[in-house]
């Protein structure tokens, strides 16, 4: 072998050595790229904190369901109404899973004075909270994007929800530091959980794609529950 053909054949090893080396890197950059996408989802890095937060049926139950949700938001209206009474029947009530709420704010202003009112009744009669949540939704109009949420109407709502409401306690709780806290830290979790639409739903720290497969939920849930 010539000097010159050696030369070239060392250049064509090492040639090649970079362009495998280039590949992993970029094949791991890649993957993690992917990875921090569903860090927060489909890993098991722990439950969600829900301390304050409402949550139905038993908190220390096998399967935490958490949805996020915004009350101006008309897929959430849908979801509280066609698969919320069948979660609750099928798995919260049997004390399977607990199911948590936090308030997401897609919708601007209605969207947080609506958070308020639940953040309120949740402080002042915790176990009125999904009843309110459910009432709330209820009064979203077809036109979700008219200002249908005033302090006016979160006071109708939480009077027919709420076991002898006091409505001034209510209306100084709307703009208390308490409640603004509250919201705050929903916010916060928006943003450590990445969620960019509503409603969310996510199971035992895992993201649902779509929230309206119940078929999907309910094996998402049975495995959970295999698994424990
Ligand atoms: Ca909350």
């Amino acid at each position: 072998m010539g000097e010159q053909k050696k030369g070239s054949m060392k250049f064509i090893v090492l040639l090649t050595v970079f362009v495998i080396g280039l590949v992993t890197v970029f094949v791991v950059l890649d993957n993690r790229g992917k990875q921090s996408a569903v860090t927060d989802t489909t890993s098991n890095q722990g439950l969600m904190s829900t301390e304050n937060q409402p949550t139905l049926g038993d908190k220390d139950a096998p399967v935490q369901i958490v949805e996020f949700g915004d009350y101006k938001c008309p897929s959430c209206k849908a979801w509280s109404d066609q698969i919320y009474p069948q979660l609750k029947e099928d798995y919260i009530d049997t004390g399977d899973a607990s199911l948590s709420f936090i308030n997401v704010l897609f919708h601007g202003q209605g969207s947080a004075l609506a958070s308020k009112g639940g953040e309120a009744v949740y402080q002042l009669a915790p176990e009125a909270f999904w009843d309110f949540n459910k009432n709330l939704f209820e009064e979203q109009p077809e036109n979700h994007d008219e200002q249908w949420v005033t302090e006016d109407k979160l006071v109708q709502v939480a009077k027919n929800s709420v076991e002898n409401l006091d409505e001034e306690k209510f209306k100084e709780s709307l703009s208390s530091d308490l409640v603004e806290e509250a919201v705050n830290t929903d916010e916060g979790l928006v943003e450590q959980y990445g969620v960019e639409q509503t409603p969310t739903v996510m199971i035992n720290g895992q993201i649902l794609e779509n929230p309206f497969d119940y078929e999907k939920i309910k094996s998402v849930i049975d495995e959970e529950l295999e698994d424990k």
